[in-house]
């Protein structure tokens, strides 16, 4: 429903609830001022009733004898109007009419008074009012019983009429009155001021209650109104609102997106949001899936021994809470899309969003950075020539292994070989030649080593092995069947070649340097005692 319907609808309401209870307190006064009114006619019939019914008692008699009053002479309109009693004395004749009006003359005080009277009065005293004229007017040509009014002077005037009997044609058949006619009536006058007081309160009343009523419903009508424009106001701005937020949201969304990391939202356990890139990455396709497809968000994480690898709980702590620290500077996690490796650097961040403790985690893929410091950490640790490792990578495997050999006192091994007069290969057959002899001893010492086994470029011609696990005697074997190789190996370009090797094994506790300085020995030994051969410390 539009406004404006709701504006008619309210103001028809309004309307209409104004009309009906106006209606019903106007209703109400009427029939107040109606039951008032009946009260002033019953009164009046009660006394017209009252002069009926003694008319009609004197009637029955043909009208009653009595001692005249002092002065008062007998009635020169009725026949027979005196009786001498047996004492001589004398009565006068009082019909109805003479009686009533003798009545009407005690009743004549302040607050009431009747009289008798006709529009053709033989007492000529007894002259219709003008109401009284009006009433037996509209009488005798409605043939109604009654006719009252209200005058302006706090008088009600009542006339109730005067069925022309046998008894009244005895004087007034000379004036042609048959029975039946109506010619005559009797008049009561009541004090109204009661009742014209009752009015006009009532009326007071009702116009008072009708204002209230205006006033209440346009009051309501007002708030209902305003309520209206308030509500709409509300709508509208609710939808602005809506609006903006929803912009926003879809801006964020957009923006968040857009982001090639991956976005992760969570309570601490729970997944709260992510972004697309995020459901991208895993093949997804909404939140829902994602948590199907993870209980916890660490089940992302490939499980790898390395210490910089983030785990579920890394040096007891929960990933979240590490995340935050700033040594976790450094972490880095592995995750697998398909079969391939992806690194991310992962950073946390605490959100608090109406109360509540968020975290946002953001990992940011790195796999093209990592890669490339993999590979130039690996060319660092080779020799350019035979693709060997070099002496700076030996000596970190060589720390490794003494630490590995001294905690689980495992042995350990090395080998040192060096090329024989290599120099007259370079001065004989040119440096290119040298550096060939060099790759191609390289490839026969690598494919004789186990796995395992770590062979580095000590420098020039000389080469280093470390064995682990492997105590000299088999080291000096394995350095026996290199020399071997070498020795009935045809060089490309250099024909044959031999090499010298040293062997000597870790003695516990002590150094890396008394170590390399002991094998060195034994090569130095190798080399003095004819060369081609193994030398053992
Ligand atoms: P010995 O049997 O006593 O070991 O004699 P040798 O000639 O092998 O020993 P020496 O140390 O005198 O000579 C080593 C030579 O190796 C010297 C140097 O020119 C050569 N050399 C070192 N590095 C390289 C390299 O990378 N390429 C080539 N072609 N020659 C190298
Ligand atoms: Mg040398
Ligand atoms: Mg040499």
């Amino acid at each position: 429903m539009n406004n404006l319907s709701k504006y008619v609808t309210l103001y028809v309401i309004a309307f209409v609830t104004l009309v009906g209870l106006s209606y019903a307190v106007y209703q109400f006064s009427t029939q107040s001022i109606e039951f008032q009114k009946q009260i002033l006619v019953k009164q009046a019939q009660t006394h017209y009733f009252d002069q009926i019914n003694t008319r009609k008692w004197n009637a029955s008699y043909g009208g009653v004898y009595a001692f005249a009053k002092v002065g008062e002479e007998p009635n020169p309109y009725l026949k027979n109007n005196t009786l001498k009693t047996d004492d001589n004395r004398t009565l006068i004749k009082i019909n109805p009419a003479w009686m009533t009006r003798q009545l009407s003359e005690i009743s004549n005080i302040k607050d009431f008074h009747f009289r008798i009277t006709s529009l053709n009065p033989i007492n000529p005293n007894n002259k219709a009012t003008p109401f009284e004229k009006k009433a037996l007017e509209y009488i005798e040509k409605t043939r109604e019983n009654e006719y009252y009014e209200l005058s302006e002077n706090n008088q009600f005037n009542y006339m109730g009429s005067l069925i022309t009997t046998k008894d009244c044609l005895v004087c007034h058949e000379v004036q042609g009155y048959k029975v039946g006619d109506i010619r005559g009536g009797i008049s009561v006058s009541l004090d109204s001021s009661e009742y014209n007081q009752f009015v006009t309160d009532t009326r007071n009343k009702s116009f008072l209650s009708i204002s209230l009523i205006l006033i209440f419903l346009s009051a309501i009508t007002f708030l209902i109104k305003k309520q209206i424009a308030n509500n709409e106001y509300l709508k509208l701005e609710v939808e602005k609102r809506t609006k903006e937020i929803k912009l926003t949201q879809e801006l964020l969304q957009q923006i968040l997106d857009a982001d090639l990391s991956l976005l992760i939202v969570t309570d601490g356990d729970n997944l709260v949001f992510t972004n697309k890139t995020a459901l991208d990455f895993f093949g997804l396709n909404s939140l829902e899936e994602f948590k199907d497809k993870f209980q916890h968000i660490s089940d992302i994480f490939e499980k790898t021994d390395k210490k910089d690898f983030l785990q579920q709980y890394i040096d007891g702590q929960y990933w979240i809470d590490y995340l935050q620290k700033q040594h976790a500077k450094e972490l880095k996690v592995l995750i697998k899309k398909d079969t391939q490796n992806r690194y991310f650097k992962p950073h946390a961040k605490k959100i608090s969003v109406e109360n509540e403790t968020l975290y946002l985690i953001i990992f940011n893929d790195i796999t093209k950075h990592y890669e490339k410091i993999q590979q130039l950490k690996e060319e660092a640790a080779r020799d350019t020539l035979t693709k060997l490792f070099n002496r700076g990578k030996f000596n970190d495997v060589l720390a490794q292994s003494i630490v590995l050999s001294q905690t689980t006192l495992s042995p350990l091994s090395i080998i040192f070989l060096d090329i024989d007069h290599f120099k007259t290969v370079n001065d004989t057959l040119g440096h290119n030649v040298g550096d060939e002899v060099l790759v191609e001893i390289a490839k026969i010492i690598s494919s004789t080593v186990r796995e395992g086994d770590f062979v580095a470029r000590w420098g020039g011609e000389e080469f280093i092995i470390t064995l682990q696990s492997t105590n000299k005697a088999q080291a000096t074997t394995l350095a026996e069947k290199i020399r071997k190789k070498v020795e009935g190996h045809t060089f490309k370009s250099a024909g044959k070649q031999a090499i010298s090797l040293g062997v000597t094994e870790y003695i516990h506790n002590e150094s890396r340097e008394s170590l390399t300085d002991r094998v060195d020995k034994a090569l130095y030994d190798a080399k003095q005692s004819g060369r081609n051969r193994v030398v053992t410390y």
